[in-house]
């Protein structure tokens, strides 16, 4: 007999411990507040008092029923990938999610591509959402369920995504009368640059909602990870356009022209400056110049020379502020050569910032489901959850995907990427555990 400690009583020696069972439907203040319990009473021979030590199990596994549908979970996963569809054009995509979710019972509401489903009765109600769209990507993969579709790809996970929240719309409709909340689903189009989320919202997704989870496959993780982090977690997107206007001439009379190519170049240079100067070296912050285009031949002065570029932050203050910044040195700059500059900004999306009580909530359920929970670092990048969580608290769930021995080490939006599907259902039964035991 294999020897090891009772995880209830916490005393070695599993095998001294008496285990009797009992299954009672009751409502309490325990961790996992659903209406049926699983009770273990354990009387330990080795504690003198003989006191009895009741402990609470969940009556249903949500992993041991994501387990049972893996393989139907992976198969809608495999195709939707085969069939990716851009921001705002998921037709297929959304019409399988809905058809599926009226077989099970949902009550659904339509926002364009979007879909809101709504099941189960009480006073909370907590939203879990999957994003739909895929990237202009020309897949690389060579695996059975590569795109059928040229120059799109699903090379950010949103196919896993909506297959693991559909899995756990599955499991949560067979177990309905065992909900204490209401339960909203938000299947959403566009979150590559199109801020789905924002149209979601406007179409009613967050009313009457107390919190909101998302998860995301990570490609930084290791496989099966639950990477949580609390605050700041992704950054604050913005957006500039520059022109710098001179006057056009020869290359050779450069007296005769005003040339806006040494103006553009030292705008480009100056804006590092904001970050390496300007901004607190223990923040996070980025000023990305990505495009730069002007003039037509070797040896003409032109008229023009247009570049934009992307700025990232984790607080509203310090975005405003780069923002402002931008428009400052640019200009400036412009005018000490003589140039003229046209400038503008705009903030795309606010950082997406957890709130530290659900973290911490979401870890409690991985850990009560035996997953592996890490912490997942913060990123520039951007993702528009970020809209959901300025309205309810929540979090942005990160799940480990990467998995050397299967070759799948390539980080997003690249055309090699891909996802160990063996952690579909970890992320299944994870939405399925946070919806069943949420409490507000
Ligand atoms: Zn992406
Ligand atoms: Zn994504």
């Amino acid at each position: 007999m294999t020897q090891e400690y009772c995880r209830f009583c916490g005393v070695y020696n599993l095998p001294a411990c008496k285990v009797i069972c009992v299954s009672v439907t009751l409502k309490g203040n325990f961790t996992f507040p659903v209406k049926s319990y699983h009770i273990e009473l354990h009387r330990n021979p080795n504690i003198s008092d003989q006191v009895i030590y009741p402990s609470v199990v969940q009556m249903f596994n949500p992993l041991e029923e994501a387990m049972k549908i893996k393989d139907e979970i992976i198969s809608w996963r495999r195709d939707f990938h085969m069939y990716p569809e851009l921001g705002y054009e998921e037709e297929r995509t959304s019409r399988i999610v809905e058809e599926h979710l009226k077989e099970w019972g949902y009550k659904i509401k339509r926002v364009g591509t979007g879909i809101i489903a709504d099941i189960g009765s009480g006073e909370k109600t907590v939203a879990l959402r999957a994003d739909m769209d895929a990237l202009p990507i020309q897949e690389e993969n060579e695996v059975p369920y590569k795109s059928r579709v040229p120059g799109k790809m699903h090379a950010c996970g949103h196919d896993a995504h909506t297959a693991m929240l559909l899995g756990a719309a599955k499991i949560i409709a067979e177990h309905e009368e065992e909900l204490n909340n209401r339960v909203r689903l938000i299947f959403q189009p566009a979150e590559e640059g199109g801020n789905g989320a924002l149209k979601m919202i406007e179409g009613g997704a967050l009313e009457d909602v107390d919190a909101i989870f998302g998860l995301h496959v990570w490609a930084e993780l290791e496989s099966g990870i639950i990477g949580l982090r609390k605050g700041p977690f992704l950054a604050g997107v913005g957006k500039f356009n520059v022109k710098i206007i001179g006057k056009g001439g020869h290359g050779a009379a450069p007296q005769y022209a005003i040339d806006p190519v040494p103006a553009v170049a030292e705008a480009i240079l100056a804006l590092q400056r904001i970050v390496a100067r300007e901004i607190d070296p223990l923040e996070s912050a980025v000023v990305t110049v990505g495009k730069v285009q002007g003039g037509t031949a070797f040896n003409v002065i032109p008229e023009s020379v247009e570049f934009e570029g992307t700025f990232r932050f984790f607080t509203e203050e310090l975005g405003g502020f780069i923002r402002k910044r931008i428009s400052e040195i640019v200009s400036e700059v412009a005018k000490a050569h003589r140039c003229r500059a046209e400038v503008k900004t705009e903030i795309l999306g606010p950082p997406t910032i957890n709130d530290d009580r659900m973290v911490e909530f979401v870890r409690e359920v991985a850990q009560g489901l035996g997953l592996k929970v890490g912490e997942v670092k913060k990123t520039l990048g951007g993702e528009d959850f970020a809209f959901y969580l300025q309205r309810v608290p929540g979090a942005f769930i990160a799940l480990g995907i990467r998995n050397e021995k299967k070759g799948i080490i390539y980080p997003h939006h690249n055309p090699r990427f891909d996802v160990d599907e063996d952690i579909l259902p970890l992320g299944t039964a994870l939405e399925v555990a946070l919806a069943f035991n949420f409490r507000g």
